[in-house]
C-alpha cells in the first residue's frame, strides 16, 4: 500500500511476518485465470519489506486484473473499453441510455468502459452498431427506452453517417459489385480509399 497520507506511510500486515510491515512494488510476472483461460501478465506487485513476500493489495491486484482482462479481450477479439466507448460517443450517447437502448442495466456500459469483462453475446451486440446502419434500426425499435431529445439526435447522427458512406462509395468508384456485400463494397471501397490518399497499398495491409 505505502500511501502517503499526512506524511505517514500506512503500513500493511504481513500475514508471514505477523505484523504490519512497510511494503514496496516491484514487476512480476503472474498468471491470472480469466473464464478458466489462464492469462500470462507482467504486473505491479506489493511485496513486504522484510520477509519479501508478494502480499494481497487491492491497487495493484486490481491493475493486475484488468491488465489479465485486456490481454483476454485480445486474445479473444473482444472490444476493448476504449472501443466501447468510442461506439456509443459516436452517436451522442450517455452510458445510461445506451445501457437500455441495448437492453443492459442501467450500470452496465458504465462498468465495461470502466474495465469490468464483457462476455460474448453483449460484445457482439456492440461491435454490430458501429455500423451506423445497424444503430439506427436498434434506435427505430427500442425508441421508447431512452429520452426523445436525445434518440433523434442520435438518429440524425447515425442517417449524417449512413449518407456520408453511401455518396463516398457512388461519387468515387464504379467497380463491379455482384460478387460484394453492401458491407464488403464499403470496407472494399475504404480501402480503394486509402490507397488513394496515401499511396499504394502494399500486400499485407490489413
Ligand atoms: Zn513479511
Amino acid at each position: 500500500m505505502n500511501e502517503e497520507i499526512g506524511g505517514t506511510a500506512m503500513m500493511t500486515f504481513c500475514e508471514y511476518c505477523n505484523k504490519f510491515v512497510n511494503t514496496h512494488i516491484k514487476k512480476c510476472e503472474d498468471s491470472v485465470d480469466v473464464k478458466g483461460v489462464p492469462i500470462k501478465i507482467t504486473a505491479d506487485g506489493s511485496f513486504c519489506d522484510e520477509c519479501d513476500r508478494r502480499l494481497f493489495d487491492r491497487d495493484t491486484d486490481n491493475n493486475a486484473l484488468l491488465m489479465a482482462y485486456r490481454e483476454y479481450r485480445q486474445q479473444k477479439g473482444l472490444l476493448q473499453p476504449e472501443e466501447i466507448k468510442r461506439i456509443r460517443e459516436k452517436y451522442g450517447l450517455t452510458q445510461i441510455s445506451f445501457s437500455r437502448l441495448l437492453g443492459f442495466g442501467d450500470k452496465t456500459i458504465t462498468r465495461y468502459e470502466r474495465g469490468a469483462l464483457q462476455d460474448e453475446a453483449p460484445d457482439t451486440l456492440i461491435a454490430s452498431i458501429d455500423s451506423p446502419k445497424a444503430m439506427l434500426d436498434i434506435l427505430n425499435k427500442k425508441r421508447g427506452r431512452i429520452p426523445q431529445a436525445e434518440c433523434e439526435k442520435a438518429m440524425a447522427i447515425a442517417e449524417d453517417l449512413i449518407a456520408k458512406e453511401h455518396s463516398g462509395y457512388e461519387d468515387t468508384f464504379y467497380v463491379e459489385t455482384s460478387w460484394m456485400t453492401s458491407g464488403e463494397l464499403c470496407g472494399f471501397a475504404d480501402q480503394l480509399w486509402e490507397a488513394v490518399s496515401y499511396g499504394p497499398l502494399l500486400p499485407s495491409a490489413a
